[in-house]
């Protein structure tokens, strides 16, 4: 490793070169306090900025082991470090030294939830900061001065501040990972109270907007409040018990007058697979890790899925036990998203009104009466909901104002009014009773198959161009593999697109576990996470990786699944 000197002489060599000249910075120095890694050296002034590390050795960084003792509390406290580099990042930086990126320092941002990262690494020997620096430039000549400045007078105040214990505000940081720490636990609970979800009574749920994830603030914000009926506690590491609504497995209906807070509601329940920051209104509100937001999405392909539960008798004898279209139809659509996520073990489901098609969640009784049911390919979501449940322990979570036929069907009715639960399961019985529904059940016997597909090595081709491998990120809801764009547009749980580049690098991994052998789909993904697990996120790429955070699996089986080239086989 070469010392600070040497960088800062070679830097004042370079002052007014041409910008190719930089190249000559890459390398490892070593400062008073840390060591710097200039891994990647961009090659013009607008290009993607040069890719850069700190690291601070623990005896000097000084973190107490206790913020990082379990898997909870680590995720929690790297979290938290980036955060704090970018907020120094911005603090310390002059920022604008020239043309294009000239003069930036950035680290991947984190927005509300609580993500593993490989923007920072933290373990007994070391504490490491992965970040991006846009190297200055006047016009295409290197700004040698202000890259010195940018490294001898910007890095270590950023460095200083955000990377060692003492400079830390110690009680915002310990406030972060132990709440963390508790939205991990509550989840935990979860299976012995056998619940698919736990909202804490003064949870803040509504949004700032459709684009702004912020909390709601303001007079008019009501806290959530559990209806008693549903309301259990439970423990948490650091602070004592917490009250709440619990939704039991099973068939739960959300009911409730338009504009009662439904959606919202089911949106919560889509984020409770992720922890969140302190202060977010969510951070006590946690679902079933193995939760999945079901909904339409018309225009999507589909790969030979098995979507006979739910269709069947398509004009011209059509395959449904080996679906095909390059361009489904609301209904069609929704039932393979079903039957996708039950490929790989999705735990329960949620669907809301507002984004399902009318057709695949009911059929009443004067339908059924006009088109018979020979005539009709679509079995409701209304008779599977149950089998899905009792064959299948898949519970569901519906938000429906609609139709009141489905009190037939539910373990629990849920009614929201002025934004708060109360619990209406006895009413909607009653009224079941009453006005005993004369609609046929066209559900059958059971559920029906789950089959798995074999999915082809060849069918995913990264390659464009000369490059043989060209994958990226494009924004948070899509990923262009090779020439392929793949829309995830419908994939709601993304919340952050360095989760959408991490799952890009992770197809390219599915395809050469394929090429070693035959998998299903399902076995694929459970094999990259097993690895990532195991060798953590940055084992998805060759170098020094500072922009990936963590993924499901099922995020993963959607992204492969909308990969429009996907050629599978079923396993017989
Ligand atoms: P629904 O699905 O029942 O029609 P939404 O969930 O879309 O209703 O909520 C309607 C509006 O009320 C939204 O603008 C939402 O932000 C707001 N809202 C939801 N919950 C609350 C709450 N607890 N306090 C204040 N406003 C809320
Ligand atoms: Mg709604």
């Amino acid at each position: 490793m070469a010392s600070s000197s040497a960088l800062r002489s070679n830097l004042q060599r370079i002052d007014g070169k041409g910008y190719k000249a930089y190249k000559d910075i890459q390398g490892e120095y070593s400062f008073n306090e840390f060591s710097v890694f200039v891994d990647y050296v961009q090659g013009d002034p607008f290009a993607g900025p040069s890719r850069v590390r700190i690291r601070v050795p623990q005896r000097k960084a000084g973190f107490p082991g206790e913020l990082f003792r379990n898997r909870s509390r680590e995720k929690a406290l790297r979290d938290y470090l980036v955060r704090a580099f970018a907020a120094s990042a911005k603090r310390f930086t002059k920022g604008n030294r020239g043309i294009g990126k000239s003069g930036m320092i950035g680290i991947d941002p984190p927005g509300q939830e609580i993500l593993e990262r490989t923007a920072v690494l933290i373990n007994e020997e070391f504490v490491e900061a992965r970040f991006v620096m846009g190297l200055p430039a006047f016009g295409r000549k290197i700004a040698g001065r202000h890259a010195e400045a940018m490294f001898f007078d910007e890095l270590p105040q950023i460095a200083t501040s955000s990377l060692f214990y003492q400079s830390m505000q110690k009680e915002k940081l310990t406030s972060h990972v132990e709440t963390s720490e508790d939205a991990d636990a509550l989840r935990e609970q979860l299976t012995e109270h056998n619940c698919v979800a736990f909202i804490a009574d003064d949870s803040v749920l509504p949004r700032r907007s459709g684009v702004d994830p912020r909390p709601l603030t303001g007079d008019n914000v009501v806290p959530f409040r559990s209806a008693d009926e549903f309301r259990i506690e439970m423990s948490t590491p650091n602070r004592g018990s917490v009250g709440g609504m619990g939704i039991p497995r099973g068939v739960n209906l959300i009911v409730g007058g338009g504009y009662h807070g439904k959606s919202t509601l089911l949106s919560a329940l889509e984020m409770g697979i992720y922890n969140h920051v302190p202060g977010d209104g969510r951070e006590f509100v946690v679902s079933d890790p193995a939760t999945v937001k079901i909904r339409a999405e018309d225009g999507r392909r589909v790969e030979k899925v098995g979507i006979t539960p739910f269709i069947d008798n398509l004009p011209f004898n059509k395959d449904t036990t080996r679906f095909c279209t390059e361009d489904a139809s609301g209904s069609t659509s929704q039932a393979a998203n079903i039957v996708e996520a039950l490929e790989v073990d999705t735990g329960s489901l949620l669907i809301d009104e507002d984004t399902s098609a009318t057709n695949f969640m009911i059929r009443d009784q004067r339908m059924q009466e006009l088109v018979a049911k020979e005539h009709e390919p679509i079995t409701p979501f209304i008779d599977k909901v149950r089998q899905l449940s009792d064959d299948w322990g898949v519970s569901t979570v519906l938000v429906i104002g609609g139709s009141g036929d489905y009190f037939d069907v539910a373990d629990r009715v849920i009614c929201m009014h002025d934004y708060l639960p109360q619990d209406v399961t006895e009413e909607a019985k009653q009224i079941s009773r009453k006005h005993a529904a004369e609609r046929r059940n066209e559900g059958g016997e059971n559920f029906g198959e789950i089959r798995h597909r074999l999915a082809d090595p060849a069918s995913f081709d990264p390659s464009k161009g000369k490059k043989p491998v060209k994958i990226a990120e494009r924004g948070l809801k899509a990923i262009s593999f090779g020439d392929h764009h793949i829309d995830l547009s419908a994939v709601e749980q993304l919340t952050d697109p360095s989760q959408t580049r991490a799952i890009g690098e992770a197809m390219y991994f599915v395809k050469q576990l394929l090429n070693e052998k035959q998998y299903t789909l399902k076995e694929a993904v459970d094999e990259i996470m097993r690895r990532i697990e195991e060798e953590g996120l940055g084992s998805l790429s060759q170098r020094p990786v500072g922009d990936y955070a963590e993924f499901r699996k099922f995020e993963l089986a959607a992204a492969i699944n909308r990969l429009r080239t996907l050629q599978v086989s079923q396993r017989e």
